[in-house]
């Protein structure tokens, strides 16, 4: 339900938009106005269903929320996985570090220990790998599904606004 000028309830269906009176009021938002204020106000103005500013504004709203949604995770997601990156490129360089360490001079026992522990995280890295990788995927795939579903809504846009 949407006003009249007049202060009228009206279902948003049942309003029209004068549009002689906006174009008149360069910068003011159109009013809405019920069929017998037309009449009485607006005769020989030219209007149009009031729903269809509101399909318009409606969709304005869509797409900047969309927008400001999509801008976000834009920042996040590729910064989470160029620290992915940063991080895959330091376990080996630790382990080349350790390596060389191992070759110095440790005692065997130390060694069987050091061995021991690397198998355990090597362990470890696979079942992390195996855990997020796929979520990963998936991520991808959704985001795909919600770039189709944007274009979609886009095709909707253009017909509405016809
Ligand atoms: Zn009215
Ligand atoms: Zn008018």
């Amino acid at each position: 339900m949407l006003s009249c000028e007049c202060g009228k309830s009206v279902d948003v269906d049942d309003l029209l938009t004068c549009i002689t009176c906006k174009a008149g009021e360069s910068n003011t938002k159109s009013v809405p106005i019920c069929a017998k204020c037309f009449v009485a106000n607006h005769n020989g103005h030219q209007f149009e269903p009031a729903a269809k500013q509101e399909i318009l504004s409606m969709n304005n709203q869509m797409s900047t929320f969309l927008q400001m949604n999509l801008k976000t995770y834009e920042v996040i997601i590729p910064t989470l996985s160029e620290k992915v990156a940063e991080l895959l490129e330091v376990i080996p360089k630790n382990c080349e570090d350790f390596e060389e360490k191992m070759q110095a001079n440790v005692s065997y026992e130390k060694a069987f220990e050091k061995v021991a522990e690397c198998r355990e995280l090597a362990k470890n890295y696979e079942t992390i790998c195996e855990d997020f990788v796929p979520h990963l995927r998936g991520l991808e795939k959704k985001l795909q599904q919600i770039v189709v579903s944007v274009e979609k809504l886009k095709t909707l846009g253009t017909e509405s606004s016809k």
